[in-house]
């Protein structure tokens, strides 16, 4: 079985010297989010996940979700309930949401952090409460006041959770195709028809109600995605005093069988004349859940890294205990049959690549929390507009490239364990299929790569990227002369000009060709996450130098790894991008199959 250890070592470096957190919330007029405070909310974070939600990681995956098809009830995996309640029981469900609303407030680099943790401890049982989440941003940002009220309160003191239910058998991506109906009623709601699928939490047996947030069309709303409305469907009505009433109109009529995360309960949902409340402005459900894409991206974007840590872990500690073979250059553990197999170079290219990208990608990943406090408690307005052109840069980036990242460490860690890596007993294997999912829901890698150069690139003028590189020159400006430092500012300073250059480029070829955004926009995408990771690293060493010389070591030398192996990634994505759609739009659709 695999085992989980929050790694607060790397997450307060993260946080308090790397992003100077502590300096921030203060900067931002958080007195309350002190160093000790939020030193305890993340140790207590540690604890929680490590005893409580990680035994039950292999748990979830064995024994899955059931469906009573009788009466639609999903009973979750033993333990997954308590644990649920020993997690409203200690505050966390309502870590960063608003103190009116029973949350409390902490800042959202915290709770960003805790996210990791749980993901890492595990992912599946993680799902209930991150669709919570994305509801409490939609009735915050949408819902009128006995809205909040009556449904956002409970959902932030864990009474109840909430879901978000766009997909439909005909429509996934292209939102624009959804057929699911909203009719008007007397009493000023709405009767809801129609199926959902794929829906994460869709029914479950932690608490007695249930928000369902759902798109759906008003009768004369127009076609696509200009006619699409936002509904709060609550499993047990809810009238506008916040009275729960009889049961409503809408019940699981199945749950998927899926290749991993089991724990979480992917349920078909059948609305069924159901009664909804209108969250926002008619034909106007679709910006609404934009509004709430940046927070639910990078929570799935954690996911990959919480994974890619947990199997990191695991991957580094079997490599210590496995002997076989001697080492190259001699025996290491003459006493022992065999050397431990982490003194073979091919074993470090696979360790090292986990840590390098796990540890990178922690750096972005906090960084874009840190920026979400900034948005919400700066004062000046110049600030939060520069940080929300950044955040929107960085999300996609987030989003496509930890994801990915976590599919290719949690298969270089099953790797390590050799033919026990796909025997189930370790637990590495279901890593791997755990880790498949974030790369294609809240949006494919290829739908993030578009948002990244279709939108942020092109569509925005590359505000947000103009931000990033700034940050970067910046930067490399303060270090020159820090000889801690200097091995990477050079190369950093060339790739900062590749990676503008590289986006000129494709902007001037889209000019011409449409075509052009989708053949770039993967490489770019990658690219991108490749080039941010080299800044983070460099960061790193220069701000892990003066601290304790073991932790600085371990920063300096993977740091060079990732700028020798891993850094000449971005020679074959800017390949690939400077091939145009020519090499990939010239074979006729009919030809593929000769
Ligand atoms: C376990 C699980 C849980 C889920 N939870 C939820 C949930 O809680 N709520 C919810 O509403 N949905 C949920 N989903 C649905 C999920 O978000 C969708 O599956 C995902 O958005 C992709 O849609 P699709 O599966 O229909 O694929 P499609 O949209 O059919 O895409 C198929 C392929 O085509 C590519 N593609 C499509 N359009 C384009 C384009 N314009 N340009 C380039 N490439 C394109 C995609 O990248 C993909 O590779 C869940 C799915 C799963 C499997």
């Amino acid at each position: 079985m695999s085992t989980y250890q929050a790694p607060l070592q790397d997450i307060r470096f993260v946080l308090f010297d790397l992003l100077g957190a502590e300096a921030l919330f203060q900067r931002l007029g958080r007195d309350d989010a002190s160093r000790e405070l939020l030193d305890a909310v993340l140790e207590e974070g540690a604890r929680f996940t490590q005893s409580v939600l990680a035994p039950l990681n292999a748990i979830g995956d064995t024994h899955g979700c059931t469906l009573d098809p009788a009466t639609g009830a999903v009973t979750t995996p033993p333990g997954f309930r308590d644990a649920y309640l020993q997690f409203v029981e200690g505050g966390w469900s309502g870590l960063a949401a608003p103190a009116t609303y029973g949350g409390q407030e902490l800042p959202h680099a915290v709770d960003v952090a805790i996210k990791e943790m749980i993901d890492a401890a595990n992912l599946a049982w993680g799902n209930f409460p991150l669709l919570s989440h994305g509801a409490v941003d939609a009735l915050m940002r949408h819902g009128e006041e006995w809205q909040r009220e009556a449904f956002l309160r409970p959902i932030v003191e864990g009474r109840w959770t909430g879901t978000m239910c766009l997909t439909e058998p005909q429509c996934g991506t292209d939102l624009g195709l959804l057929r699911t109906r909203a009719e008007p009623r007397a009493d000023g709601s709405f009767a809801i028809s129609g199926t959902k699928i794929f829906i994460t939490a869709g029914e479950h047996d932690f608490t007695e109600n249930i928000v369902h947030l759902v798109l759906a069309r008003l009768p004369d709303a127009p076609a696509g995605s200009k006619g699409i409305s936002l509904f709060a469907v609550p499993k047990l009505r809810v009238d506008r005093e916040g009275k729960v009433g009889e049961r409503n109109a809408v019940r699981c009529g199945a749950l998927e069988h899926k290749m991993g995360i089991h724990g979480s309960a992917t349920c078909v949902m059948n609305f069924d004349g159901a009664q909804g409340w209108l969250v926002g402005e008619p034909n106007k459900g679709l910006m609404a859940m934009f509004t709430m894409m940046n927070s639910a991206r990078l929570a799935v974007g954690l996911q990959g890294l919480g994974l890619a840590e947990r199997a990191f872990q695991n991957s580094l500690r079997y490599a210590n205990e496995r002997l076989q073979s001697r080492s190259l250059s001699g025996p290491k553990q003459p006493d022992k049959p065999a050397d431990p197999i982490i003194v073979h170079p091919d074993v470090r290219r696979m360790l090292l690549t986990q840590k390098a990208l796990v540890e990178g990608g922690r750096a972005l990943a906090f960084h874009a929390g840190t920026l979400v406090d900034v948005i919400a408690h700066s004062g000046d307005a110049g600030e939060r507009e520069r940080a929300e052109a950044l955040l929107g840069f960085i999300i996609p980036i987030a989003k496509g490239c930890l994801t990915e990242w976590g599919v290719e460490c949690t298969y270089h860690a099953l790797q390590c364990f050799g033919g026990h890596g796909y025997i189930a007993e370790h637990g590495m294997e279901q890593l791997a299929r755990d880790a498949r999912i974030t790369t294609l829901y809240e949006g494919t890698t290829g739908i993030q790569a578009l948002d990244l150069t279709g939108r942020k690139l092109l569509q925005l003028r590359g505000a947000g990227m103009q931000e990033m590189l700034r940050m970067v020159a910046q930067f490399c400006d303060a270090q020159a002369g820090n000889a801690d430092v200097a091995e990477f500012i050079d190369p950093l300073r060339a790739l900062v000009a590749e990676w503008e250059a590289l986006g000129r480029g494709i902007a001037a070829r889209a000019a011409a060709d449409p075509e052009e955004v989708g053949a770039a926009s993967y490489d770019f995408l990658m690219y991108s996450g490749y080039a941010a990771l080299a800044y983070w690293w460099a960061r790193s060493v220069a701000a892990s130098a003066s601290g304790a010389p073991g932790f600085a070591e371990a920063k300096r030398a993977t740091a060079r790894f990732y700028y020798a192996r891993l850094l000449p990634r971005t020679r074959q994505h800017k390949a690939a991008i400077e091939a145009g759609a020519g090499p990939l739009m010239s074979l006729p659709a009919e030809r593929f199959s000769p």
